[in-house]
């Protein structure tokens, strides 16, 4: 009764907030609000991808937009914050629109969404990654657990025990879990599990369809007015890397993406959203105006430019218990009511 009931209260309680004004985006006028997406993919595709946590579907990204670009002044990452900071306070709040991981998914499917709602947003790539088209060790994972778990339940049962892996019931569930366990290993120790996981799961199980980005396709995004930031070289857990890996994620991947890009690159994204007071020092260091975290919520007047929060988009958490998207659900997750994971 009570699992039934919650979902029911918090649709009310939603919807309550939302017609008496509470949790309206012109409530907020004085914050710059900031969301993260990372994949956005057709059903078929969606359906193969094994990390539902930071996969939307096509047509719940262009209810998201539509959204955004109704109730807020929707600019670049840079651009919204540059405005933010120089006390610029529209009616309809700023907020930007970003993208993590560089994947080919966005070109194809997210910018031709933005760009007829007439809007821009800000992409953060793992240059090294783009360079080499290489699937990012959470994908590898991903694939190769879940190939498994299709094809061979007593050996994903062997390959996953190293990690204490859970009930192989829920395949999706599995997956999820198992990538955020192997973020506690050593980088040393991830590369060799993602090794092992992906032989037992015989290769590299990521489907044709999916990739990075090309040089080209970032270049024609930029000359179109999106912004182009970084996501490290080959995002690493950066507090893991000693000082010379955490520079040659931090300050080369700015060298290398302006030089491939042939512009100015302002904005860095803290891989996973780990940033101790090492890595912060590394990107101001490196020239960076300001930097990405995944810690939640708007941010405030005075925010530290090094350490600005998003909010993280699912269609899943957006829905009401009828699996409707709803505006009062996504209103209350962008307020400052929403209390923080
Ligand atoms: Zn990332």
């Amino acid at each position: 009764m009570l699992k039934l009931l919650r979902p029911t209260v918090r649709d009310l309680a939603g919807d309550l907030l939302y017609t008496i004004g509470l949790t309206r985006a012109d409530r907020g006028a004085h914050r710059l609000n900031v969301v993260t997406f990372h994949r956005v993919l057709p059903p078929a595709q969606l359906r193969e991808y094994p990390l539902a946590a930071i996969a939307v579907s096509v047509a719940d990204f262009t209810w998201f937009v539509g959204y955004f670009a109704e109730h807020y002044t929707v600019d670049t990452f840079a651009g919204a914050a540059r405005r933010w900071d120089a006390g610029e306070r529209p009616a309809r709040p700023f907020l930007a629109i970003t993208f993590d991981d560089g994947q080919r998914d966005n070109a194809l499917h997210a910018v031709p969404v933005l760009e007829r709602f007439g809007v821009r947003a800000s992409f953060f790539v793992p240059v090294q990654a783009v360079e080499d088209n290489e699937t990012l060790w959470h994908d590898r994972l991903g694939y190769a657990a879940a190939r498994l778990l299709r094809t061979d339940r007593a050996a994903a049962a062997r390959a996953l025990a190293r990690l204490g892996a859970p009930d192989l019931a829920d395949v999706a569930a599995t997956v999820q879990g198992l990538v955020e366990r192997a973020k506690g290993l050593t980088p040393a120790e991830r590369d060799a599990f993602v090794d092992a996981t992906e032989r037992a799961a015989g290769g590299n199980a990521r489907p044709a369809w999916d990739g990075m980005m090309t040089w080209e396709q970032l270049r024609a995004m930029a000359a179109r007015g999106h912004e182009v930031g970084s996501h490290s070289m080959t995002h690493q857990l950066l507090p893991q890397l000693d000082d010379a890996g955490l520079a040659y994620e931090v300050a080369e991947s700015r060298r290398v993406l302006e030089a491939k890009l042939g512009s100015r690159v302002e904005t860095f994204c803290y891989p996973n959203g780990d940033a101790d007071a090492r890595v912060v020092q590394a990107v101001q260091d490196a020239g960076y105006a300001r930097a990405l975290g995944t810690r939640w919520g708007p941010n405030e007047p005075g925010a530290n430019r090094y350490q600005l929060s998003r909010c993280d988009m699912q269609g899943a958490t957006t829905r009401t218990r009828k699996g409707v998207l709803s505006e009062s659900r996504l209103a209350f997750r962008l307020s400052p009511l929403q209390p923080r994971p």
